[in-house]
């Protein structure tokens, strides 16, 4: 059966999982392009600040690899900056992650503009609670408006904007 067969391999790799790869490094070079909010597919949330990052890849996924890896992330621990997959499992070269991300670091821009995007979030902290309602003169004048919550915004953080309409 397919489905074992898989399971057995994620099971193997969640301890390759934190050896850091410069391998892969490189395949976020030769991909680049593929970071853009049509080719995000997947949202893994990252088990230690609780952002969602958006996991990109050029081609839709099939139900056998979706089921791989919502499975696969299941079982692993993952973290800001880490790459998906190790180098060897079947789906190295098919999804993608920005490597450069820390914690610290805030929603990717492209996360408000996918097609996966269900509720809107924190830029800074990620959190769905007491976002700020975007004010209607800033709509006037932003074409993308990426909203603080309440918190954040005590800790002195702000709008961000892009596009001036
Ligand atoms: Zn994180
Ligand atoms: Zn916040």
């Amino acid at each position: 059966m397919h489905y074992k067969e898989f399971d057995e391999i994620y099971q193997q790799e969640t301890t390759e999982q934190f050896k850091p790869s410069s391998k892969k490094l490189k395949s976020e070079e030769i991909s680049a392009g593929i970071f853009v909010n049509n080719f995000i597919r997947l949202l893994v949330a990252c088990d230690f600040c609780g952002k969602y990052r958006c996991i990109y890849s050029k081609t839709v996924l099939n139900d056998v690899e979706m089921e791989a890896i919502t499975q696969y992330f299941d079982n692993i621990i993952y973290s800001c900056g880490l790459p998906i997959v190790s180098d060897d499992h079947f789906l190295a070269n098919t999804l993608y992650i920005h490597l450069n991300l820390t914690c610290n670091l805030p929603i990717e821009h492209n996360y408000y503009s996918c097609r996966l995007k269900d509720v809107d979030l924190c830029f800074w902290c990620g959190s769905e609670d007491e976002l700020l309602e975007i004010p209607s003169e800033m709509q006037e004048n932003w074409k993308s408006i990426y909203p603080p919550c309440a918190l954040c915004q005590i800790e002195g953080k702000n709008w961000e904007t892009r596009s001036p309409k």
